[in-house]
């Protein structure tokens, strides 16, 4: 007889969401944790890189814990811009300061 035989310790291991048995679930992987923009601050910069061209940098957001790439798609498209994620920072293309500034402000991001 095993140690916890017949009592609640005794029971196969189940999904929490699905309440099937953790070998038969097949719910997706929970999301990774997110930290809420409103707990974020950017800072947003505006540099020049080689042959003069501009580009507006945001930094400060947490990579791990922010969707970046989803960050960045919203950014082009507010800003009609390009743009790319590097290391953790996202940069669009141009001066694009004011445009940026206010569409993290609309997401809620806290801004430096
Ligand atoms: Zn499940």
């Amino acid at each position: 007889m095993r140690l916890f035989e017949g009592t609640e310790f005794d029971r196969p291991p189940r999904c929490e969401v699905c309440g099937e048995l953790e070998a038969e679930c097949t719910c997706p992987p929970p999301e990774k944790a997110r930290l809420a923009p409103e707990k974020q601050t950017a800072r947003i910069a505006v540099e020049k890189r080689k042959r003069g061209k501009q580009v507006t940098v945001v930094r400060g957001l947490s990579p791990d814990e922010s969707n970046l790439a989803e960050l960045l798609t919203k950014l082009k498209s507010q800003c009609g811009a390009g743009g790319t994620l590097k290391d953790g920072e996202i940069e669009i293309q141009g001066d694009q300061a004011d445009r940026v500034r206010e569409a993290l402000r609309q997401i809620g991001y806290r801004i430096r």
